[in-house]
Formats: structure tokens, sequence, C-alpha cells
């Protein structure tokens, strides 16, 4: 891994905490390598294709989710494929909150306070920043009719992106606990 690509996935990292790790951590490619080497390997290729734009690190999780999907259900690569978009596109790029723009917090103008003052917590994402996708948009990631996707695929799919998210949160967590121990 590149210098350059760590010091954009630092960036990325501060942008998603909302705070900076102490400083400029200085890390080597080792470091981060060794971090993420532990997790599990969706985990690892989701936050290199989310953190870091790499696009061969989508590809590769795209092709084996894909290949995961048609063993476990028994249906054809290319039809997986699709099931595997609709899964990793919402982690990937997840919608924003429509009340909040994602900023997870809402501005109340309120008479004598300060625009800082009067911020609080949006209450429709409760201050994640993430709108929902619906499961027609699902069903048209996977170029299957939503009558379909909803009587079919819909809990499965559920099921791998909640695994998704939940790959992502640990990688992420070993990724931040490696970060400010280099600090
Ligand atoms: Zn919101």
């Amino acid at each position: 891994m590149s210098a350059e690509w760590i010091s954009r996935l630092t960036a990325k990292m501060r942008q998603i905490d909302g705070v900076g790790f102490g400083g400029s951590p200085v890390l080597t490619s080792q470091d981060v390598a060794g971090a993420l080497a532990g997790t599990h390997r969706h985990g690892y290729l989701l936050v290199l294709a989310k953190y870091a734009d790499d696009n061969a690190a989508s590809q590769l999780l795209w092709r084996e989710l894909a290949q995961e999907i048609s063993h476990e259900r028994g249906c054809d690569y290319e039809k997986a494929r699709g099931i595997a978009l609709a899964c990793i596109f919402p982690v990937i790029h997840p919608a924003h909150c429509n009340q909040c723009q994602g900023r997870g917090l809402i501005f109340p103008r309120t008479k004598g306070k300060s625009i800082e003052d009067s911020a609080r917590k949006c209450e429709r994402c409760e201050g994640t920043g993430q709108g929902e996708i619906s499961e027609r948009q699902r069903a048209a990631m996977a170029r299957i009719p939503p009558t379909t996707w909803h009587d079919s695929w819909k809990d499965y799919a559920a099921k791998k992106e909640q695994h998704l998210w939940a790959v992502e949160s640990s990688a992420l967590s070993r990724l931040r606990a490696q970060l400010s121990d280099a600090a």
C-alpha cells in the first residue's frame, strides 16, 4: 500500500469520525495492512473500496459476494451479480437523510442563540446522517422485478447487507485503534 493511499484513508477516517487522531499520525503501510489483516476479508475489501476509492477492491468484493450468493442460493452468477450489487451499494454509498442532509444535526433558528448553540441531533436518522434506500431501489439495482425481490430476495439481501455493515464496523474499529496507537 502506498503512502498516498494511507493519507487519503486517514483523511476519510477523520471525516467520518468528525475528530482527528490528536496530531498527524505517522503510519507505515505495514501498520495499515497489519491493522486490517486480521479482519474479515469482506471488511478489508469494503474499507479499501469505500474509504480509499480502491476500484480493484470493490470489483473483488463484488465478484466474491456474487460467487457466495450464487453458491448459497443456487442461482446463476450473472443474477447473483445483481443481487450482490444491491447488497454492496447501500453500504458503500449510503443514502443521506433528507431531514439533515446527512449531517446528523439540525440547526433550528433560535433567537439570541448562535447556530452552534442551537444545533441538535436529527431525530429522523438518530444522528447517523443516513437515509433509507427503498426496497424498490434495491430491486432495481439487482435488476429483479419488485415483487420477485420482495418474495424471494429481500430478507436474504438484508442479512447480507447487515453482514457487510458489521464487518465494516469491525475493520474500522481495528484501524482506528491502530491509528491512535501510532499517533
Ligand atoms: Zn438526519
